[in-house]
């Protein structure tokens, strides 16, 4: 059977990720007390509607503890995310990812049972001031405090050198886990193929070592 997921608030956030998922053929509910809202996305999802998700009743109405995944994606409103959220973790809806404002809101939402917070303006600037400091960053995913995956840009410093010769795990502590090239994502890279211009690597590694490859190579 197909996933169904609800979303709770058609902004920008909750918006996007309706389309996405409808595009991945998921069924979803979208929800918000802005009728505007509803009908902009009346057509995008499975079903639309009109409803306050701090009103308990309404919650359960819509039967909320069946769906596979909840998103709470209210923005400014803090307050009305975080009874949201509560009342979500109550009703025991299984997963439920939220969209945090700030660290403050964050805590809270981690305190009272969220399952995943994210923090998309925080995240996307993280990744973009890398790829600013360094045009050849492409992206930039933060697994954890000390741990990322970059995406680096093989430039003039690294063409026609294999992963052999660059050795960046016995000199930067990273693992290359894939290189991409025009469309082709090779998982298994050969550690004697040439690396040429334009190629893509896909880097595992502490930060510290991540920038010291970064700075050296890129
Ligand atoms: P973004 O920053 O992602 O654009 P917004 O703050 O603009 O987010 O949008 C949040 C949406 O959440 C708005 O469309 C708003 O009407 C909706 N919303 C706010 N509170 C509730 C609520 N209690 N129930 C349902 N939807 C809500």
């Amino acid at each position: 059977m197909r996933k169904q997921f609800a979303v709770i608030g058609l902004g920008r956030f909750g918006g996007s990720i309706c389309q996405s998922l409808r595009k991945q053929g998921m069924e979803v509910l979208a929800i918000d007390t802005n009728e505007d809202k509803v009908n902009k996305f009346a057509n995008v999802v499975t079903h639309a509607v009109v409803a306050d998700s701090t009103d308990e009743n309404t919650l359960k109405s819509l039967g909320i503890r069946n769906f596979d995944h909840v998103i709470v994606a209210i923005g400014d409103n803090i307050q009305s995310s975080i009874l949201t959220t509560l009342l979500l973790v109550e009703e025991g809806v299984k997963h439920i990812t939220v969209k945090a404002q700030n660290d403050y809101h964050e805590k809270v939402l981690n305190k009272i049972g969220a399952h995943r917070v994210v923090h998309p303006e925080r995240d996307m600037g993280v990744r973009i001031a890398h790829n600013i400091v360094s045009k050849n960053v492409l992206d930039y995913l933060e697994l954890s405090d000390e741990y990322s995956i970059v995406e680096l840009m093989a430039g003039t410093s690294v063409s026609g050198k294999s992963l052999i010769e660059l050795n960046v795990r016995a000199k930067y502590g990273c693992n290359i886990m894939a290189v991409k090239r025009g469309d082709e994502i090779n998982v298994s890279p050969s550690a004697n193929e040439s690396l040429q211009i334009g190629d893509v690597l896909i880097v595992i590694g502490a930060d510290k070592d991540l920038t010291r490859l970064e700075h050296a190579l890129f």
